[in-house]
Order: C-alpha cells, then structure tokens, then sequence
C-alpha cells in the first residue's frame, strides 16, 4: 500500500520505517527541514537501537523516503498517518495544535485536483496514531468536512501506538495488540490488511475507545510503578524490603512482576504527560480522578524524597562533588524528555552542589545547563563525595567498584533504581543508600 506518515519522532519514523520493511512504499514528512535533511542523508535525529540500519535497508529499496512536501505526500498515498507530538501545555491538558494544523493540511492537500489513489476514487483513510484526548477523531473529520472535503473520500481512523522507546521495532513488529477505532468498514479492513503480516491480536472499537484506551494503558503502567513506590516508602519505614515484597506480589497473574520496580518514579515523554492528560479529560467532564491525582502526587514525592535522603547525608550540600550516572529517563534511549536527572540536578545544583554527570547515549551529545557531562563513568566519580545512581544502564552493574571506591572522594551511593546490591557494596566500604530497602 501507498502509506504517508506525517511526523518523523519515534513513532511515525518507526511506524514508517516497519512498514516499509514490510513491503509499502511509504513516505515520511515532518516540517522539521533539518530532521528531514538529516534522514535524507542517512543519519537517525535520536537513538533507537536497529533503526538506522532497518531505515537504511529501505531507503535502499525504494520503498522508504522522506519528505518536507505534506501536500504531495498526502495526495499520492492511501493512508495518511498522523504520528506528531502532543505535548502537555503548562494546565497538564494536551496540546492538540499540532494534529489540528497536520489536519487542516491534509484537507488543503485533498481539495486540490488529481489525488485518486487507485483505491477508490480520492478515497483517503486518515489514522490518528498520535495519542489524543477523546474527541479527537470527531475534531479531525470536522477540520476535513468545513475545509470541504466531502465525507465520501475519507475516513478517519484511531490506531494508537503502545512501542516502548529502546525496544521500538520489536514492539511494532510483535505488539502486544493492535486497536483500531473507526466508523466504517472500510478503515477496519484498509487497517487490518495493513497490519495482517503481524499476525496480531487485533481489537477493534469506537474511536473514543481507541483514544481512551491508550490514556488508560499509559494511566495504569504509571499507577504500578507510583504503587509500588509507596509500598518501597511504607518498607523504608518498617524495615521490609520492596524487592522482596514486588517479587512475590509480582507472581501473582493478576498483578504481574513488570512495572514494579521501585525507583525515583516515572519519565519520559509518554506517562507523565498522558497521566496529566487524562485527569484534564477527566475533570472537563466533571470527574475528580483521585486514583490518577494520586499517582502524580507519589511519583512528585520520590524524586523528593530522593534529594532528602541526599541532603540529609551531607546536611549541606554546597560545595559537594555529585556525580550523576545515567540521565536519559530509561535505558536504550537518549530522550530526556521529562525525565527524572533533570529534576534531580536541577535541585542538586540549586543547593549548591557540584555535578558532573555521564550517559551512554548522551555524552557529547546534549548539554545541560551547569553540568560537566563526562565521557565515562569513571571520569565522572573520580573525587565525587557520592555517586547518585539515576538510570539503570546495563555497563554500569559491571563497572569495577573496587576502583570506583579508590578515584572517589568518599565512598557513597545513593542508588535510585535498586541497581546494585546493598550487601556487596557496603562489603566494600560504600554506604549504601537505596529506594524501600
Ligand atoms: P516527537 O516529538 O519525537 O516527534 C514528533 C514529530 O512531529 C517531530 O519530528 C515534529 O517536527 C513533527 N511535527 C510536529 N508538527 C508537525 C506538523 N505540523 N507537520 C509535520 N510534522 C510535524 O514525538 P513522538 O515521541 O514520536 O510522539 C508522537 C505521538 O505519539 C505523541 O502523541 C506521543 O504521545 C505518541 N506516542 C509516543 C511514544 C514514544 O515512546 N515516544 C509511544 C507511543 C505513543
């Protein structure tokens, strides 16, 4: 099939980059000229394992390429897939300006003569893959009808995306289920004949469940971890320990071991943001979401709890040498989009204290204001009066921590993700301070 993907983040250049290797030719557009320029080029605007080269076995082969051009893309294609941010505006609502403006450029596109597609007469099927509030599809079929587009050449589509950054291709091409929320048959089948390689569990419902059903998959991921986070700050209190406690609830089927990992709470560009979207949604519609406020309200207290337990070791920070490890919000991504180190150092620096910090992805890479960002992990604890643990990455559970202790000032770490264990390290002269244990 002929596919547009408007939007070139991780999920429509993912989205486009799987399709295309699943034998469409598929053209992706952004209005960013230097992210189009860039993947013309070859090279991939963020990190995500495999991508480069899948990107570049299909640009090879023809079928993957990339575009400034909406109007051309949009009339030469079949599906129009919208895949654009939606960023929390400042009252935690999401912020549709975006699709609104992809939407009133794909009915620009679509009133100018010569777009039929060879399926169907002009027949287009518009598919919201950018998570929105409920109501959104209605508000993109109305951008289309005013801008007049008549209703028999379109149809809009809900088709969220659930891919995890750091294992993106692997989610899209085995998800767990695909939803499809529409009107017509027409957008159902066009969507399941597209997908039909996956051989995927696939649900198919109204478009207001599509959209809801991704708020309350984010909404329930997020609820885990801020649960399990309270459960840790109840152990600290009495002397469990949450490792202990999630292994064993986690076994149960109807509770499940994944997302309960104790830590400094939740990032990155989808939960906080969708959590805060949906207690908007929800109280625009005269609902108080107290489970949704609370969540929120626990994952704010750990990144503050965290610097108390900091703050309360040293009783002054000014003047401390911190070192930070891992910044990205998760492992296997360089986004930092809201992710947990930002609020941390900017809080640690605010108290005086001296960071310096190191990532794998993102040495070198991004610059963050009054951060020395090192190029190893070493380099950053070496004389650092603490190591503070942020990101789980792999390399750092195999660094040699007999060394560690030796290049740094003093010996201690302030573990925020339970990375390492209490009883080696304090064997070897670190005082250990981790989350619920
Ligand atoms: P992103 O911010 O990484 O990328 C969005 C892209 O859209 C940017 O390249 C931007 O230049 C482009 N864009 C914005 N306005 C445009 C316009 N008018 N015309 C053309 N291009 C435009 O976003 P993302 O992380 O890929 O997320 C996209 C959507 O998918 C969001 O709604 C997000 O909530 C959702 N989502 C994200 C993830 C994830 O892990 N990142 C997972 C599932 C769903």
């Amino acid at each position: 099939m002929k596919l547009c993907i408007i939007g070139t983040g991780y999920v429509g250049l993912v989205t486009g980059t799987c399709f295309a290797n699943l034998g469409n030719d598929v053209i992706c557009v952004d209005k960013n000229q230097e992210r189009i320029k860039c993947l013309q080029g070859g090279k991939i605007p963020f990190f995500e394992p495999g991508l480069k080269e899948l990107v570049s076995l299909n640009k090879k082969a023809g079928r993957l390429k990339f575009s400034l051009d909406l109007a051309s893309s949009v009339q030469c294609s079949e599906v129009i897939f919208i895949a654009v941010s939606t960023p929390a505006k400042e009252t935690g609502e999401a912020d549709i300006s975006a699709v609104v403006a992809v939407a009133g450029g794909i009915a620009k596109a679509l009133k100018k003569p010569g777009t039929a597609t060879g399926r169907g007469k002009h027949y287009k099927i518009i598919v919201n893959k950018s998570t929105v509030p409920v109501g959104m599809g209605d508000v993109v079929t109305n951008i289309l009808r005013e801008d007049g587009v008549p209703d028999e050449q379109f149809t809009v589509v809900s088709n969220p995306e659930f891919l995890k950054e750091g294992s993106a291709i692997a989610d899209f091409m085995r998800p767990d289920r695909i939803v499809i929320g529409a009107t017509h048959n027409r957008g159902f089948n066009v969507l399941t004949e597209l997908y039909r390689p996956l051989n995927a569990h696939i649900i198919f419902t109204s478009i207001k469940s599509a959209e809801l059903i991704k708020y309350a998959s984010n909404a329930f991921l997020a609820n885990k971890i801020s649960f399990i986070n309270e459960i840790a700050n109840i152990c600290e209190r009495v002397g469990s320990d949450v490792g202990e406690v999630a292994a064993a609830i986690g076994l149960d089927k109807r509770i499940g071991r994944e997302f309960l990992n104790a830590g400094l709470g939740y990032g990155g560009s989808c939960l906080p943001k969708d959590v805060s979207a949906l207690i908007h949604l929800a109280r625009e519609n005269g609902y108080e979401p107290e489970v949704l406020n609370s969540i929120e309200a626990v994952n704010d207290f750990q990144i503050e709890a965290f610097i108390g337990k900091i703050t309360r070791h040293f009783k002054k920070l000014k003047g401390k040498r911190l070192a930070v490890l891992g910044l990205s919000f998760k492992p296997q991504t360089d986004d930092l989009r809201d992710a947990p180190s930002l609020k941390i150092i900017k809080e640690l620096i605010a108290k005086g204290a001296i960071v310096r910090a190191y990532d794998p992805c993102i040495a070198g890479r991004t610059a963050i204001p009054g951060v020395k960002i090192d190029q190893d992990a070493y380099t950053a604890v070496k004389d650092a009066d603490a190591l503070i643990l942020v990101t789980e990455w792999a390399e750092f559970r195999e660094l040699d921590f007999e060394r560690v202790k030796k290049i740094m000032q003093r010996p201690v770490i302030f573990d925020g993700r339970n990375m390492f264990d209490p009883a080696k390290m304090r064997e070897l002269g670190f005082t250990y301070v981790g989350i619920g244990r």
